[in-house]
């Protein structure tokens, strides 16, 4: 089952992703993930990136396309994987079509109001990349991650302003994805609106899991 989560930032495709893939024993490749991890670590991918990270723009596509290449190319990723932000551009999508072509492509689709309150509102615990909302799944603890205890942190992208331009970016280089993969008859669009519980359960009967 090869998967790509296709939709804005703030759509709900991490908390998807990290379900489906814990449930079925693929692995979950999120390029946001692996470039912050990388800029935690100070290595010299992170330092490249950090600036553009914050930004909200999107890193060039030769490093990102070779990141994931090689990720996917890994043994645990043989029988399958989750894509959760990569392709984010046709470029992108044209290189993955060569090294690992996907069998289905979800798009999550939800209107720009909710975006906003759902990004503005996340927290996460950057050791780990477990995400929560202050409102729509608050942690047990205010401030504190469920499993140790840690400090849950603001994403610098999800502040006001880099919200704005990810979503200008999103439209402009991402959003041709969609009809991209629709030509090609792999998409599936899912309504992320309902609560995560039943998001989860659309996605599973999409891929005849249920
Ligand atoms: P979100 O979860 O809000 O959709 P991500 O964690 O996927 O955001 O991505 C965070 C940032 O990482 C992006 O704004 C961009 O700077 C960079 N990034 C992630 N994936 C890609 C990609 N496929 N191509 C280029 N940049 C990317
Ligand atoms: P993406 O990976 O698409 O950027 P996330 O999975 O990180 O999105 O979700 C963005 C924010 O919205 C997080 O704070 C998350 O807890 C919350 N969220 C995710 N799915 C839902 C949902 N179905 N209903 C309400 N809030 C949600």
């Amino acid at each position: 089952m090869k998967l790509i989560f296709l939709g804005p930032p703030g759509a709900g495709k991490g908390t998807i992703a990290t379900r489906l893939a814990e449930d079925e024993g693929i692995p979950h490749i999120s390029t946001g993930d692996i470039f912050r991890e990388n800029i935690r670590n100070e290595t010299e991918l992170g330092k490249k990136v950090k600036a553009i990270l914050d930004s909200g723009d999107l890193v060039p596509d030769e490093l990102t396309v070779e990141l994931v290449k090689d990720r996917v190319s890994q043994p645990d990723a043989a029988a399958g994987f989750v894509l959760d932000g990569f392709p984010r551009t046709v470029p992108q999508a044209d290189a993955l079509a060569e090294f690992a072509p996907v069998d289905k492509v979800l798009n999550f689709v939800l209107d720009e109001d909710e975006i906003i309150r759902r990004l503005s509102g996340r927290r996460v615990h950057k050791p780990s990349g477990r995400t929560y909302h202050v409102l729509f799944s608050p942690p047990n603890e205010e401030g504190k991650d469920d499993v140790t205890g840690e400090e849950l942190i603001i994403r610098d992208d999800d502040k006001p302003e880099a919200i704005k331009n990810r979503l200008a970016v999103y439209e402009k280089q991402t959003a041709p994805l969609i009809e991209y993969y629709r030509s090609r008859g792999l998409l599936v669009d899912i309504d992320s609106a309902p609560k995560p519980e039943e998001v989860y359960a659309s996605v599973r009967k999409e891929l005849g899991l249920a």
